[in-house]
């Protein structure tokens, strides 16, 4: 017997019968799951470990920030979930005690076909986060999962494990999103990515922003959800960006994308600090004192989102950058452009670029991740080189004057740093580069030339721009400054205002990109449309519309 979905989950006679349950689940558990799910939950070394909480001391639901899954790999996949009868809570509502909860992966959605179950524990010093990285699957397959502790059940989740390296998987669909600013609006299109059938969805940062979600000191609250008075405040500490992304996770919209699909997640700025750089933040604190910000902004990261145990921070550094593949259709190396770069030139912001942006000093990934990068293509024996990260990459020029101002926070303020970055993909001979991009919330789809400033110079690859899922609220169509960037940017092959999404599907002999926007997001329940739709085809770099 298993836990049964469809029970109610407060009769007495079936909360008894579900801890007996659970007892027993617990001693069929492999050893090595058993394992792997502790290793990743264990506190630092030395914590003395919290007594257990009895969990018929579990008054209210604790799934309140629902599940995720996350870096779908051959065989392979990572569950989480949090628990938080109080989500509002600093403590969560829970005591500063362990907590075994129980999962399960199955088949199908009713569960009559498990195929693995387990425990792991909730560590109070991880804010009762929980991960559990299930292996030994089947390649290419998808599964559904859900946890348990005492007699409260989570809803289920569906995800997917990605086809073996060595596989000729067909095509792969992905929905890319980035930047959804809690107060700007509401996350209407996760609700619809929920309902497409993507594979997996790729995060391209700005999961939270650090801001006041309510209308104090010069800040501004656009919807009309009212926040509790801790939400107040710019997050600084470990217990405030905690806050912050229980109170992200309890929008049921992010919660239905996360449960129909596995994320593969990259952070930007305001996970940690509005365009900080490195160890430079954005305002004139000692660098010392801002890695202690930094630290906090990570570890509630990791803690909040489905990252496998090599993204477990270390105090202020946390690997994020990592490679995935999809059979032999596609390799992705997810980049960190914000950990390792230099600070931004000329004071950051809009600019003329003068000799800053071209030294060979600066770097936007950092020499490490650099090489990394290069020496991935160079064995890359994949179809399609795609690289989620996170700040334009293509040339994006301001104005139609010569010279004219670019983003110092984007690719255009770190010029050495792309040109090597693209003369190694040149010369590892990569044919189908594709980027994929946040953070400016709008859509735009880019030819990467050779030279940006020769439209007839070689199309090296495509760059997809995500436009934000509520950052900016509603949006129009065509911005004020459509004509200019459109002229100026003769390599911009679109440009779209509306919040929204992109899916992308890969094929074996194109790409195609659909720029899906909302009319608003300021008031809830918006449809969804097709902007427009791009192909790309394989050996042939270039944007077409459909
Ligand atoms: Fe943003
Ligand atoms: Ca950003």
């Amino acid at each position: 017997m298993t836990i049964t979905r469809h029970a109610p989950q407060h009769a007495p006679e079936l909360r008894a019968a579900a801890r007996h349950i659970g007892r027993r689940s617990f001693l069929t558990v492999t050893g090595a799951a058993a394992a792997l799910a502790f290793a990743v939950n264990l506190p630092v070394a030395g914590a003395a470990s919290a007594a257990e909480l009895d969990v018929r001391r579990i008054d209210d639901d604790p799934f309140t920030l629902g599940v995720a899954s996350g870096d779908p790999r051959p065989g392979s996949v990572l569950l989480w979930t949090r628990l938080a009868p109080a989500p509002y809570q600093p403590d969560g509502g829970l005591p500063a005690e362990r907590v075994t909860v129980h999962w399960e992966l199955a088949h199908d959605e009713r569960f009559s076909r498990i195929v693995r179950r387990g425990t792991a524990t909730a560590h109070p010093e991880f804010h009762h986060t929980v991960h559990v990285q299930v292996s030994r699957l089947d390649a290419d397959r998808v599964y559904y999962y859900r946890f348990r502790t005492g007699t409260w059940i989570s809803e289920t989740g569906r995800t997917r494990t990605a086809p073996l390296a060595t596989a000729q998987a067909s095509s792969l669909t992905l929905a890319a999103v980035s930047c959804q600013a809690y107060a700007d609006g509401y996350f209407t299109p996760y609700r619809h990515v929920a309902q497409d059938d993507v594979d997996v969805v790729f995060h391209l940062g700005d999961y939270l922003y650090e801001y006041p979600v309510n209308s104090v000191g010069g800040y501004r609250n656009y919807t009309d959800r009212t926040l509790p008075a801790l939400f107040n405040r710019e997050t600084v500490t470990l217990e405030d960006y905690r806050l912050r992304y229980a109170l992200f996770k309890s929008d049921p919209d992010l919660r239905a994308a996360h449960a129909a699909h596995p994320f593969v997640v990259t952070w930007d700025d305001h996970e940690t600090e509005n365009n900080y750089a490195g160890d430079t933040p954005e305002n004139s604190v000692p660098p010392e004192e801002f890695l202690l910000r930094r630290a906090a902004a990570y570890r509630a990261y990791w803690e909040n989102q489905p990252l496998r145990s090599p993204q477990q921070p270390t105090g202020p550094d946390m690997q994020l950058y990592r490679r995935l593949h999809w059979g032999r259709l596609a390799q992705f190396d997810v980049l960190d452009t914000r950990q390792y770069r230099t600070n931004q030139a000329y004071g950051d912001g809009s600019q003329i670029p003068g000799p800053e942006v071209d030294d060979p000093a600066r770097t936007m990934t950092g020499a490490t991740q650099e090489r990394w990068l290069l020496d991935g293509w160079r064995s890359s024996t994949a179809l399609w080189n795609v690289v989620p990260q996170q700040v334009t990459f293509s040339q994006r020029k301001f104005d139609l004057t010569t010279p004219s101002r670019v983003s110092m926070d984007a690719w255009d303020g770190y010029r050495a740093s792309r040109r090597r970055v693209l003369d190694g993909a040149k010369s590892a001979g990569i044919e189908n580069l594709m980027v994929l991009t946040g953070d400016v919330h709008v859509g735009y789809g880019f030819d990467i030339k050779d030279d940006f400033d020769d439209p007839d110079s070689a199309t090296l690859g495509t760059e997809i721009v995500a436009t934000s899922v509520a950052s900016g609220r509603d949006g129009i169509d065509k911005p004020a400054n459509w004509d200019t960037y459109m002229k100026a940017n003769p390599h911009m092959k679109f440009y779209n205002g509306r919040r929204g999404y992109v899916t992308v599907a890969l094929g074996e002999q194109r790409a195609r990109a659909d720029f899906k926007t909302v009319p608003y997001v300021t008031t809830p329940g918006a449809p969804v449309t097709t902007a427009a739709s791009f192909v790309t085809e394989v050996g042939e770099p270039g944007l077409t519309q459909a």
